[in-house]
């Protein structure tokens, strides 16, 4: 193959896969649709895949917090990306953490099939425990930009969205009132607060 030739057409056409997580309020559905968005300039064929729970806003878009949206296809299992995918030259697939493990296979198998997977998603849920498949997608993907939100009661860095309401249910949505971006320092801050509240009902 001559040089000329050389990322041109299909060659330009290379499977990966990349991952982009970070807390809530972190910007990862921002970025997701950017690079979609950037992808879409390029006259590549680009489809969106988000789990069918995330109903918060709309059910046809991927819509962020800050409103901008890209149509997406909400699917019930990680399988039906297999099947819907068709002959997408990139792969969006926004609140990963809420699928299924058989997210990875189907992310790797995309991307050995020649296609781009971008993937998004809550590294940490507000216990801090890595969420649902998002350590395995990590581990299998080609890049990784972690995104970072602002603590709330610092201003620093934010790592984990800190649940404000009670319960200890792992997948609740629903934003603003019931999380809060904390860094590490007043995310165990909080906790030790919680735990003392709590130990002075009794
Ligand atoms: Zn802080």
């Amino acid at each position: 193959m001559n040089e000329v030739g050389y990322g041109v057409g299909e060659m330009m056409r290379r499977g990966r896969i990349e991952v982009v997580c970070g807390s809530m309020f972190s910007g990862k559905t921002e970025e997701l649709i950017r690079r979609m968005r950037r992808a879409q300039f390029a006259h590549q064929k680009v489809e969106i895949f988000k789990p069918g729970i995330d109903v918060r806003y709309s059910e046809q878009d991927v819509v962020s917090h800050e409103g901008t949206s890209i149509p997406s296809t909400p699917v019930d299992s990680s399988q039906s990306i297999l099947l819907l995918a068709g002959d997408s030259d990139v792969v969006g697939i926004d609140e990963a953490q809420f699928f299924d493990d058989g997210i990875v296979d189907v992310c790797n198998q995309l991307a050995n099939d020649g296609i781009r997977v971008i993937v998004a998603g809550l590294d940490l849920d507000y216990r801090g425990i890595p969420f649902g498949p998002m350590p395995k997608l990590l581990s299998i993907a080609d890049d990784v930009t972690k995104v970072h939100a602002i603590c709330v009661r610092c201003g620093a860095l934010a790592y984990v969205s800190h649940r404000i309401v009670a319960g200890d249910r792992q997948v609740l949505l629903g934003e603003t009132k019931e999380y809060e971006p904390l860094c590490r320092q007043c995310y165990l801050k909080a906790v030790k607060e919680n735990k003392e509240t709590q130990q002075s009902l009794f």
